[in-house]
């Protein structure tokens, strides 16, 4: 632990791996040439850096390196992908599809859509589901949603508050010959479940380094050009950069870093997430022996193939999650109630509402991430501190 917290808030952002920052630092130290300026030795190895990360990008993913666009996040790439794809020219389409339990990153760009006239439909993900909602949309309510002026479908592939997997490789195949994109929000996948861009059929999908251990400030879009070639605008004008997508200066080292980190999270993802798991299901057995009135939030943990391997989401009865998660900051825990971007502000998590949760339950809920260094020790301890701290609280409730 290095006597610092327990950190289960790995849906925010992660840890850089040791490994990353090694294959970094040459490039934030003496090797500081622009990858642009190719007439000197220092330019061109920083070009040759930049090219080899796209290669790892693009091995880690299933595309071919031409097909990445380095940008500043998933935020950024997202943001590409919606309104690059909404503004090109000679193009009269007008309505974009997504869900209602995407992330900030997708709904925003969305809204400023709509209000400058396009038409957006989101999509409500609660009726869609059997008993316990999980979160997750079928290809024929896609498909019913799409409109002849159509022009993108955007999707997370994980969800980052209550870990649903998307059906995306069925709902791009069933909606292939509508003449609209299809945006994946992969942001959450890469690590933790295999992304491969031809199985999920996407012509378009974002990518931040920070959700897989690598540095923060790098993300990338995946461009389809193989097969069906996907022709964007860019929001950035200048040097030319990235064919032109997205110009400005490379940030060399942050490249650098996000090349090992995929490289890394897409060779060593199926031999760690199952210890993962493991744990996570270890923290939700603890909890659900010690704490009455627990329950999971999303897909049931025993579904892999619709619910992250890291993610636990929960919400218990009559306690309010902002004290419960001051309560554990002060034992040294991290953990988080929603998406980190909006969790300043004190509304409850729109993903728990869309599925179907009351107002009462989202404010009680809380979302747990794990990752390659999360150990048995901390989840144990953890536990015991959510244990005490939930006890606590309902005793203070009670007047006692
Ligand atoms: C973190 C995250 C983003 C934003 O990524 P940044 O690189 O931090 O901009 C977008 N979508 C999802 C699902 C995320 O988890």
């Amino acid at each position: 632990m290095d006597g610092m917290a327990i950190y289960l808030d790995n849906h925010s952002t992660t840890r850089l791996d040791p490994r990353v920052l090694d294959a970094m630092m040459p490039w934030l130290t003496d090797r500081y040439g622009n990858a642009g300026s190719t007439t000197h030795e220092m330019g061109r190895e920083a070009r040759e850096a930049v090219e080899r990360a796209r290669d790892q990008v693009g091995r880690a993913v299933g595309a071919v390196p031409d097909e990445i666009v380095f940008t500043s996040g998933a935020t950024e790439a997202i943001n590409l992908a919606i309104l690059g794809s909404a503004s090109r020219p000679g193009r009269d389409r007008s309505h974009a599809v997504s869900l209602a339990t995407e992330h900030r990153a997708t709904l925003d760009p969305l809204a400023h859509l709509a209000r400058h006239g396009r038409a957006v439909t989101l999509l409500d993900v609660a009726s869609q589901s059997a008993s316990e909602p999980c979160g997750t949309v079928t290809a024929d309510a896609i498909a019913r949603a799409i409109r002849p002026e159509t022009f993108l479908v955007s999707l997370l592939l994980a969800n980052n508050e209550i870990g649903t997997i998307q059906p995306v490789g069925e709902i791009a195949e069933a909606i292939r010959d509508r003449g609209c994109l299809v945006h994946v929000d992969a942001s959450q996948a890469l690590g933790r479940i295999t992304v491969n861009v031809d199985d999920l059929g996407c012509d378009l999908a974002s990518f931040s380094a920070h959700k897989f251990h690598g540095p923060k400030g790098a993300g990338c879009l995946f461009v389809r050009r193989r097969g069906r070639p996907c022709r964007i605008d860019p929001l950035t004008h200048g040097g030319g950069q990235e064919r032109g997508l997205r110009c400005g200066t490379l940030d060399v080292p942050a490249i650098v870093g996000m090349g090992a980190a995929a490289e890394i999270a897409a060779r060593e993802c199926s031999a760690e997430m199952p210890r993962i798991t493991k744990l996570r299901d270890r923290l939700w057995n603890a909890l659900a022996a010690s704490i009455p009135e627990i329950a999971i939030n999303g897909p049931p943990l025993d579904a892999p193939a619709v619910r992250l391997g890291n993610n636990l989401n929960i919400r218990i009865g009559g306690v309010d999650g902002q004290s419960l998660l001051a309560t554990l900051a002060a034992e040294g825990v991290a953990a988080s109630s929603g998406s980190a971007c909006s969790s300043a502000e004190p509304a409850p998590s729109h993903v728990l509402r869309a599925i179907g949760l009351s107002e009462d339950d989202a404010r009680s809920s809380l979302r747990f991430g794990l990752s390659r260094f999360t150990t048995a020790e901390e989840i144990d301890h953890a536990a015991a501190i959510l244990a005490a701290g939930v006890s606590r609280l309902r005793g203070q409730l009670r007047g006692i």
